[in-house]
């Protein structure tokens, strides 16, 4: 030992306790977890600062790289931990915090997490997860049937085979994405005669053999970024993502999606996926699945649905015919972490025919034998947790009918907020909320009477204006901390597809009232209102054009 090492006190006693004594009820961690159990939403708030803290000032407090050679108490380290990383963490729980895709989590997920994690099974086999396997496997037959409502005889056949899958259990959408397009590669470039398919002699030899110049997948203007990852990993590349037109409500066009095709086939190229998106991130429009599905029929190709966010719709009878077509789909993605209301790392991907993911199937000698019902074999990821249980208990607590009453709020909620927009005369609805999502901006309203008169260049200069009192409006409301709305940039067709900014807001969280609706606009009109620049540059702008 060099003479200056410290003697420090890392004996081998008091690591044991930390494996099997639990900390006392007035610890300062006992005490928190009585609070977080008694009242949630009062310990968020008192722990989260409101007062938004620089990000350069945070990462002081993060800045070292050496691993303690000291080892903290648990009750400092905890204290440590409220101080710096619960003080400046996102209240995304807050009925006003409304830009967010996840919202409030019902209360009982806590211990029930603590649950899992105490048993902290891996769900990639069956020797370390036993219940939990059959478990994963229900959900997913449940979710199965919402989408795609087989019968009885098809689920007691196909749930529990150890040789198909009605689809994966994931930590998110675009892992599910990614899985789908997996499938669908596979499939389109299978084995045939010597050619021992994709998976076995990759893309090169592939393309050799078929004869083609290269692959597409094909997904509106909107689809999500998590595709063009899936495109990147999966080889074929980030350009062969084909993007196709939308018409004015965020919609993939059919007829621009039937001439891209004919253009890639033209090339030699091979569409082998098309997306539907059921619910967009930006604006949660839904494509028409329906007439999707004709054309990937006609075209044979894989059609994948990626309902991340809107899927948990079809929970509602009232509003699930949105998703009209979705049935046909040969898989589909849902994240239960969005509006299934579930903790981060809950995705799910589907397949209509329970065959389909023989395309990806890996077995080992040691672990997923083939035979065994190994969930493992069918997925990206390896060692998992026991997420599923949360999405099964929530499934039997709140029921259908219930998530039915949350998707119902939600879209009706959306459909106030959107009425209430539509009636003040200084802001402008941009897209219409179908499902619980919309985005409008503030446009003072004689900027709105100069904008219908105004040239093109001075519509242009005018727009750039709004776009960047749009985003300070977004970050001062932000750095109020009172409220949050989210922000994105629209090409919406009403004004040239000029590019523009939105506020953007996602209405799940059932305890967004509709006072703070009314709130959280006032809010952003003072902020207008208040901007020291920008509103006087555009209100000059505003009276040049009304008077000539
Ligand atoms: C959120 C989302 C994804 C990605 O899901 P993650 O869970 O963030 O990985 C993919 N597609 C759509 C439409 C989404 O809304």
């Amino acid at each position: 030992m060099g003479s200056d090492d410290k003697i420090v006190d890392v004996n081998f006693e008091s690591l044991l306790r930390i494996f099997t004594v639990p900390e006392a009820p007035d610890s300062t961690l006992g005490n928190i977890e009585q609070k977080l159990s008694q009242n949630l939403n009062e310990f968020l708030r008192e722990h989260i600062v409101a007062e938004e803290k620089p990000l350069s000032e945070i990462e002081k407090d993060f800045s070292d790289a050496a691993i303690p050679e000291i080892p903290s108490f648990v009750s400092e380290h905890t204290q440590h931990l409220l101080d710096t990383v619960v003080s400046h963490s996102v209240h995304t729980s807050a009925p006003s915090f409304i830009g967010h895709m996840t919202s409030a989590l019902p209360y009982f997920l806590m211990p029930l997490s603590k649950i899992m994690i105490a048993l902290n099974q891996n769900l990639v086999k069956i020797e370390t997860s036993k219940a939990f396997t059959p478990l994963e496997r229900q959900v997913l037959g449940m979710l199965h049937r919402l989408i795609y409502g087989e019968n009885d005889t098809f689920y007691q056949q196909w749930m529990h085979s150890a040789e198909h899958s009605l689809g994966a259990f994931c930590s998110g959408g675009t892992i599910a994405n990614i899985t789908a397009l997996w499938v669908a590669r596979n499939n389109a470039l299978k084995a045939d005669g010597q050619f021992q398919g994709v998976e076995k002699e990759g893309l090169f030899n592939a393309m050799m053999h078929y004869g083609y110049k290269g692959m597409a997948i094909l997904v509106s203007e909107r689809g999500h970024y998590s595709l063009k990852k899936a495109a990147d990993v999966l080889g074929i590349g980030q350009h062969s993502l084909i993007s196709v037109k939308t018409d004015d409500q965020n919609r993939i066009c059919p007829t621009s999606l039937e001439q891209t095709i004919r253009d890639l086939k033209a090339q030699n190229i091979k569409p082998f996926a098309i997306i539907g998106v059921a619910g967009t991130t930006e604006t949660g429009n839904i494509d028409p699945l329906d007439s999707i599905a004709d054309i990937a029929e006609r075209e044979q190709c894989h059609f994948h649905v990626d309902a991340a966010w809107g899927g948990a719709t079809l929970m509602s009878n009232n509003y699930r015919h949105l998703l009209k077509g979705i049935e046909r789909a040969d898989s589909v993605t849902i994240d239960a972490h969005k509006q299934l209301y579930i903790p981060m790392g809950a995705g799910m991907v589907l397949f209509k025919d329970p065959s389909a993911m023989k395309s990806i199937e890996h077995h080992a000698e040691y672990i997923l034998r083939k035979g065994s019902k190994d969930l493992g074999a069918h997925t990206l990821e390896g060692s998992r947790s026991g997420m599923a249980m949360l999405v099964y208990s929530s499934m039997h607590i709140i029921s259908r009918p219930g998530y039915e009453l949350l998707i119902d709020q939600s879209i009706e909620k959306a459909q106030y907020f959107a009425d209430l927009i539509e009636q003040q005369p200084d802001f402008e609805l941009i897209s219409k909320p179908e499902l619980c999502i919309l985005t409008y901006r503030y446009v003072p309203a004689s900027t709105q009477q100069a904008l219908a008169l105004a040239s093109a260049t001075e519509k242009a200069e005018i727009h750039q204006y709004l776009n960047e009192l749009t985003t300070f409006i977004q970050k001062s409301q932000r750095e109020n901390g009172r409220s949050f709305v989210s922000r994105t940039r629209l090409t919406p067709k009403k004004w040239d597809r000029m590019e523009t900014n939105v506020f953007r807001v996602v209405l799940a969280n059932p305890l967004t009232g509709k006072d703070i609706l009314h709130s959280v606009i006032e809010e952003q009109r003072v902020i207008a209102q208040s901007s020291p620049v920008l509103l006087p540059k555009i209100k000059a702008l505003t009276e040049k054009i009304l008077q000539s």
